[in-house]
């Protein structure tokens, strides 16, 4: 039997941001157990975006607060993480969705993101060869970003074991053990843990996890599909999204991106045929001359989406079990903001920031839902 005050269950951005916020507050005793390998779950197979373009106030805080991390870990952490700020360019075809995200774009300013609505020249100005046919402006926000996933998990794994933290991989949480309604041991495939605390970080298992504990979470896990293409010469910084078509270069010059193949619910993460074509149809349509680039790999993973599109984070009807999940196609990017705001929550029975309060569980059973507009 090993014994850990706080045992996060996950290998993903939620865990390993959260395990790092909790070295950083002076808690030692962690563990991470992660039933493959780190970053094996949906943050390895993200498309590497990182945006403050939303359009709640919840989301744009907590992200305004993600990138001023974002940008201190890119100073700090033991390896290279890749951030970079190339803006996303949000493409807008008609006068409706050009007055929504006016209003957006107002929202965003309040809260100090610095977007703007920009013509077709600057969008020309920005990217020399995207087609503008259709096209009647952007919503803009230069402070946006993406960084390179298995990167980031890398970093913050060395971080972690430099700090002593040690992180259980191949190994699967099967199992708890409650005493007087709080959880007293983790069971896995290959031992059993004594804990204080346990924080589900499990993505699209958290579900069927918290089912064990009989806690209902409304999540839902929709299958993603993702392409990279051969490297070519850097050219494209921004991300560019086209309705639900997105694309960036990465930092060693391949195209990434996806597309929504608006598929139910699922647990299979088979690829398709019918994605790379619709990705290479819409992509051609918008920057027609990628229409020889060769795609190389393709690979599916989850968003796990709440109904509302908004994180769950914070604390469950088990005193001492807590989750960070459910952020549909967002959460790498908020991993930083929501592993500092968790690794609070657990020692201090509290969030530093007032805009988490509405992200909770209770949400859900008190009918207070917040709708995300500005899902991708
Ligand atoms: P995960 O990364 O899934 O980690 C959960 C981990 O828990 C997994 O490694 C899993 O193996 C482990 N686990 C589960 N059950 C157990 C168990 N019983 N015992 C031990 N370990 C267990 N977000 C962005 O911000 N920007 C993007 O551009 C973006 N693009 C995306 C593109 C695609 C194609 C997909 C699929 C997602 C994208 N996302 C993006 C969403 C983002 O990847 C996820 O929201 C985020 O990575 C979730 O992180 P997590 O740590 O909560 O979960």
């Amino acid at each position: 039997m090993k014994n850990y005050d706080i045992l996060i269950i996950g290998g993903g951005i939620t865990g390993l941001s959260t395990a790092y916020y909790l070295v950083r507050n002076g808690v030692k005793s962690v563990a991470i157990i992660e039933k493959s390998y780190v970053g094996s779950g949906s943050t390895g197979r993200c498309g590497t975006g990182i945006r403050q373009q939303f359009t709640t106030r919840e989301h744009i805080v907590l992200m305004r607060e993600s990138v001023k991390i974002w940008q201190y870990w890119e100073e700090s952490l033991p390896l290279p993480i890749h951030f970079r700020q190339g803006g996303y360019l949000w493409l807008l075809r008609s006068e409706e969705a050009l007055n929504e995200y006016k209003n957006h774009v107002r929202l965003q300013n309040l809260f100090g993101v610095p977007s703007r609505i920009i013509s077709r020249e600057e969008i020309k100005e920005i990217v020399p060869d995207l087609n503008l046919e259709g096209i009647i402006g952007a919503s803009w926000c230069p402070t946006d970003g993406s960084a390179y996933p298995q990167d980031v998990l890398d970093s913050l794994r060395v971080f972690l074991i430099n700090s002593g933290i040690k992180i259980f991989d191949y190994e699967e949480v099967l199992d708890f053990e409650l005493k007087s309604g709080r959880i007293t041991e983790v069971i896995t495939n290959k031992d059993k843990y004594s804990v204080s605390s346990v924080l589900l970080a499990t993505g699209s298992d958290t579900k069927r996890l918290a089912n064990k504990l009989g806690i209902d979470i409304p999540l839902e896990n929709y299958k993603h599909q993702i392409v990279v293409s051969e490297p070519l010469k850097i050219f494209l910084s921004p991300m560019v999204v086209d309705g639900s078509l997105y694309f960036t270069q990465t930092y060693r010059g391949r195209i990434i991106g996806g597309t929504d193949t608006n598929e139910p619910p699922q647990e299979n993460l088979d690829t398709s045929y019918e994605f790379v074509e619709k990705f290479s149809n819409e992509l051609i349509r918008v920057f027609p001359k990628l229409a020889s680039v060769r795609l190389m790999r393709q690979w599916a993973g989850f968003y796990v989406v709440t109904p509302d599109k908004h994180p769950i984070i914070g604390g469950t009807p088990i005193p001492n079990l807590y989750i960070g999940t459910g952020y549909s196609g967002h959460g790498f990017m908020l991993g930083p903001i929501v592993g500092k705001l968790l690794a609070h929550y657990i020692t201090h029975g509290m969030f530093f920031l007032e805009e988490a309060n509405n992200l909770t569980l209770s949400r859900f059973k008190e009918g207070k839902l917040i709708i995300e507009k500005a899902v991708i």
